[in-house]
């Protein structure tokens, strides 16, 4: 049995003399914390899909996904939960006979199978498109479709349930890998409020058509109360540079919560940067902590 998450996840208030002076109030919504097994929002999204896989009978669960991928680990956590068999399709064949790195090893603990493919055509299989093994329930890169969208949004009505007069002062921030996490924040957003995501790969104008083509896919219309900011990717995807590491420390110690760097630092050091420059003056802001840190290195 897949343990249910612990929801709603809590809302709370950050205290920042910066932000204070600079006319904005900080909320974090602790998705991180919404379930033991599968974190933060790699639940939200798996939720509704894990429901549908059961419901028609599947057997394995199959996704694709780079050698440190959260979704995987999530995934592989999930099916073994289910009891149920899963399949990883990882990218970089050069992988296959190199000791695995503790991601893929949790993944294979959980019984994942893991195939390896070459860079060149991963793309183009990521998607799951292709993919026809009977009676596997195959999730593409990122668990990201219209099921997911939908498990996303509702972070944003829980959080329109939290908020005192959720309305025209929201906005509402994530870190957007593939997408489909901003994507179900900003259609469950109350009248009003506004979705900000905080692009954390080079993917300015892919990712703001991949949202679009997630919101056509699950609700069947286009929404415009989002938009992409591109100027926090810290210089790529999985980058960490030592500014941004510092600031996510400072943020640890100042305020007792574990930040994830691959993502969460990257949107919270773009609402610091947003807020000096002045652009998220008087505004309401909440944070989803989308995940939690990888755990420290094993010796
Ligand atoms: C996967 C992940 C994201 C990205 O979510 P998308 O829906 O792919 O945009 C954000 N934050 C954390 C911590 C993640 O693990």
């Amino acid at each position: 049995m897949l343990l249910p998450a612990d929801l709603p996840t809590p809302l709370t208030v950050v205290d920042d003399p910066e932000l204070a002076a600079a006319g904005v109030e900080l909320r974090l919504k602790r998705d991180d914390l919404a379930h033991p097994a599968v974190p933060g929002n790699k639940w939200r999204k798996l939720a509704p899909n894990l429901e549908r896989a059961v419901a028609d009978g599947s057997r394995a669960l199959l996704t694709y996904g780079g050698a440190y991928s959260t979704h995987v680990r999530a995934v592989a956590a999930a099916a073994r939960a289910l009891g149920l068999e899963s399949v990883g399709v990882i990218r970089g064949a050069e992988l296959a006979g190199m000791p695995r790195n503790w991601s893929l090893a949790g993944a294979e603990r959980d019984g994942m199978v893991l195939e390896f493919v070459e860079r060149s055509v991963y793309r183009e299989v990521a998607s799951g498109r292709q993919e026809r093994r009977p009676g596997h329930f195959v999730l593409p890169e990122g668990g990201s479709n219209a099921a997911a969208v939908r498990g996303a949004a509702v972070i944003a009505a829980e959080l329109a349930a939290q908020l005192p007069e959720p309305g025209e002062r929201d906005v509402v921030c994530c870190a957007v890998g593939t997408g489909g996490t901003l994507a179900g924040i900003a259609a469950g957003l109350p009248p009003g409020a506004q979705a900000l995501g905080v692009a954390v790969l080079r993917g300015e104008g892919y990712l703001e058509r991949e949202v679009t083509a997630l919101h056509r896919a699950a609700y069947g219309r286009e929404f415009a109360n989002w938009r992409l900011v591109h100027g926090w990717h810290a210089g790529g995807y999985g980058k960490v540079p030592p500014e941004l590491e510092r600031f996510a420390a400072g943020f640890e110690d100042r305020h007792g919560v574990p930040v994830e760097r691959r993502y969460v630092a990257k949107a919270l050091s773009a609402v610091y940067g947003l807020a000096r420059a002045g652009e998220l003056t008087d505004r309401r802001v909440t944070l989803v902590v989308t995940g939690l840190p990888d755990p420290a290195p094993q010796a």
